[in-house]
């Protein structure tokens, strides 16, 4: 069963949920395209003789990325259909614990009873309730990849992945691009590499506006938006006007029309999601729940498909394996890169002390930045180790260009318990960016610069 509410402005799309439609999908392909504006202004470097600046056609990207998402629903359906699935388009409804009710785009009604119930809902993103004009006027997500028309000059209102993915790109069509932050950006990241995120995005081009929050938001006679905010660093009420106003302030849980009150199943009191134990199961012994729906589960689309197969698999093959939450990879895809796995500094200090930790680092230079005269004053890698004799490394972290291939491939080496001298051991691609990793010999505690000098 499955179904999509429309969003506020209208949009909606098909199977595949928020990853294949109104997330990574899209997002990465649209990221793809601002990161061959920046490959156009190097080519003249290269030899190319193409013009420096190329007009962003929105239209034509935007229709090529919405027809790809459309493959994508298209393939979904028939792997369904060869798998025997049979797929209802239906918003479900608990009405007792083995039996969910919702009626089909006929109006009629459809009651579906099964053995075993996964809740797998996800989210959509969240509108403040406290500032005026915010649903009327403002776009999420949701709406921002469907769009046939260029949003022209954005405020982006959040400081979160989903945040500086968007701002980076729409930057990069070379839409003037404001973010809001009311406090700091990538909560929960490592902060130093957060910092660095933000200085790139701010040293090309995007604006950024700090400890500031919207106070509403109104139209005016020509169809633009006007917002006001408070300005806490400077103690002030600002203004400005955008063509569009996007929320990116998180994401709500999509567990309100689904009547789990009604069957004891219980929900975290502040984020809503539902409570699950290490075996995916909820309140409710025969109910289970995966994905962003879950309380405490990371909020990324590989975790949400390995836990449903493992899921699968304890309850219908051999298996007792449980979804390990460990060292799971990830990447922001802002204009340069930040992939990471592991622990953050501040994490692995909070658990392991100061003294308990050892922190390798350094700033390099991605050989095709060389040529192009490309500003590389954040490409920054950082490794945290244990400090004990083999040092097994806690978590790396990668900022560059590709950084999603590159954490992808060492990502196995953590997961199997890699250590430092394992990877001073393993040899480098050569020239790559990603050897710089195996690279690493400056430690924080020595106080020694951090930038690579030697090829
Ligand atoms: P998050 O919940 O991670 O962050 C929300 C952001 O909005 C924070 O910066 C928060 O600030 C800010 N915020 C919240 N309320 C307000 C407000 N009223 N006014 C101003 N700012 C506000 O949300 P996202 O939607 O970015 O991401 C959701 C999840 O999706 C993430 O956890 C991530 O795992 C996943 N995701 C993964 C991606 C990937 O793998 N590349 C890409 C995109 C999303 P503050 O810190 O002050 O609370």
């Amino acid at each position: 069963m499955d179904f999509v509410v429309p969003s506020p402005r209208g949009t909606k799309w098909g199977l595949g949920g928020t990853c294949v439609n109104v997330g990574c999908i899209p997002k990465k392909l649209m990221h793809q395209s601002a990161l061959l504006g920046n490959a156009l202004q190097d080519a003249h470097h290269y030899g190319w003789e193409a013009p420096a600046s190329v007009p962003h056609n929105w239209a034509h990207m935007a229709e090529a990325v919405q027809n790809h998402i459309k493959s994508l629903n298209w393939g979904h359906r028939v792997q369904l259909q060869d798998r025997n699935v049979k797929y209802l388009n239906v918003q479900g409804s608990f009405v007792n614990d083995h039996t969910v009710q919702g009626r089909d785009n006929a109006g009629k009604e459809i009651t579906v009873t099964a053995n075993h119930i996964v809740i797998a809902t996800g989210g959509r993103p969240r509108y403040p309730d406290d500032v005026e004009g915010a649903k009327e006027y403002g776009i999420t997500s949701d709406d921002l990849f469907w769009l046939k028309e260029s949003p022209g000059k954005t405020l982006v209102v959040g400081a979160s992945y989903v945040s500086l993915e968007c701002a980076g790109f729409l930057t990069g069509f070379g839409l003037d691009t404001t973010v809001m932050m009311r406090s700091v950006p990538l909560r929960g990241f490592d902060q130093q590499m957060a910092q660095l995120v933000t200085s790139y995005m701010e040293s090309h081009g995007t604006k950024f506006l700090k400890h500031c929050t919207v106070k509403n938001v109104g139209k005016l006679k020509d169809n633009r938006l006007q917002v006001t905010w408070n300005n806490h660093a400077e103690g002030m009420e600002e203004t400005n006007v955008f063509d569009t106003v996007m929320w990116a302030v998180g994401r709500v849980p999509e567990t309100r029309c689904l009547n789990l009150e009604k069957v004891g199943v219980k929900l975290h009191p502040e984020s809503q999601k539902v409570l699950v134990n290490s075996s995916d199961t909820t309140s409710v012994a025969h109910i289970y729940a995966i994905g962003d729906i879950a309380e405490g589960r990371p909020e990324l689309t590989p975790t949400a498909i390995m836990a449903g197969k493992l899921l699968a698999r304890r309850l219908f093959g051999q298996s007792t394996e449980l979804m390990d939450y460990e060292n799971v990879p990830t990447t922001v895809f802002t204009p340069l890169e930040y992939g990471c796995v592991g622990l953050s500094e501040e994490q692995a200090e909070k658990r392991y002390g100061e003294e308990g930790i050892e922190v390798y680092h350094a700033y390099y230079k991605p050989l095709e930045f060389t040529v192009s005269g490309r500003d590389s004053s954040q490409c920054y890698i950082k490794m945290v180790c244990l400090r004990e004799r083999d040092q097994k490394i806690l978590g790396l972290h990668f900022i560059g260009p590709n950084a999603g291939e590159v954490i992808q491939g060492f990502a196995l080496g953590i997961k199997c318990g890699a250590t430092y001298s394992q990877m001073k051991k393993t040899l480098g691609i050569h020239p790559t960016s990603a050897e710089e990793v195996n690279k690493l010999w400056i430690t924080k505690r020595s106080g020694l610069p951090a930038t690579v000098t030697s090829c």
